[in-house]
């Protein structure tokens, strides 16, 4: 088991990007994506393997067979990896296979029980874990789900804000509620908080004015959904942008001191 890492996940004054395909759907497109990402400035390489789908039948993640594609990432780009933790089985899995972050999804924040098993599969060991927010709009569940993992011992542990599903109708796929993420830094202002635009706007046109926003409210980074070939995506493919269209969008955010 991986129980040291010398590594740290923290904003050093710059946004924090992590950029990576919604799902890994075959090694190549793992590899060409992460290949297109390197030297970019991108500080951690994201890849959904076990996907946590609304309704069945849409395709769940290369599962297991998706770590040895993250540790050919790491070593040929330098890149870190994170990937994304549901169960006590995928957190001993990618312990073993050297994952560098982990996140936990927003519908598994929803449920304390799943949060309690995977903070006790992390005792003792130092990997930084990020928190979505809960698919409801209930800070305390989201807070309550940072502070399970610190009681466990972890000590860097972040959140994601990635919207709530809206009731009916919606130009964003989930609605920002920006005073949530706003109440959670009130309340926590150590903890590390990432902006997810990709699943906030669900689409690719409204990405850069959401990341706008979260910057200007002085979060730490983005999480953006990046993938060689968006369109054919074998998940959210609406929402996922090219590497150079990151880039791009990356260059115009006005004001934040991106080098990306
Ligand atoms: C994801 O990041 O691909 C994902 C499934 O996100 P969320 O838990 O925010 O829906
Ligand atoms: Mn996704």
């Amino acid at each position: 088991m991986n129980t040291t890492s010398a590594w740290t996940l923290k904003a050093q004054g710059q946004p924090i990007i992590i950029a990576g395909p919604c799902s890994a759907e075959t090694e190549e497109q793992v590899l060409a994506t992460a290949h297109q990402l390197q030297d970019t400035g991108i500080n951690v390489f994201r890849a959904g393997i076990w996907k946590p789908r609304t309704r069945p039948g849409s395709f769940e993640g290369v599962g297991t067979l998706g770590l040895a594609w993250l540790q050919r990432v790491q070593q040929e780009t330098g890149m870190r990896v994170a990937t994304e933790v549901a169960n006590t089985g995928h957190v001993e899995q990618c312990l073993q296979h050297g994952i560098d972050v982990l996140w936990v999804g927003a519908r598994t924040t929803a449920n304390p029980f799943a949060v309690q098993e995977i903070a006790d599969a992390l005792k003792g060991t130092a990997i930084p874990v990020l928190v979505k927010n809960p698919v409801n709009p209930d800070v305390n569940l989201w807070l309550g789900a940072i502070e399970r993992l610190e009681k466990a011992g972890i000590k860097q542990v972040g959140a994601i804000h990635r919207g709530i599903s809206p009731l009916g109708k919606s130009v964003y796929r989930n609605s920002p509620e920006w005073n949530m993420p706003m109440t959670l830094k009130e309340l926590r202002p150590d903890v590390l908080l990432i902006n997810d635009p990709s699943h906030i706007a669900g689409n690719r046109q409204l990405l850069a004015g959401i990341a706008e926003t979260a910057l200007a409210l002085r979060m730490d980074g983005l999480m953006i959904e990046t993938h060689i070939r968006p369109e054919a995506a074998w998940s959210d493919a609406d929402q996922q942008i090219t590497p150079q269209a990151l880039q791009e969008m990356l260059a115009k955010l006005s004001g934040h001191s991106l080098t990306a």
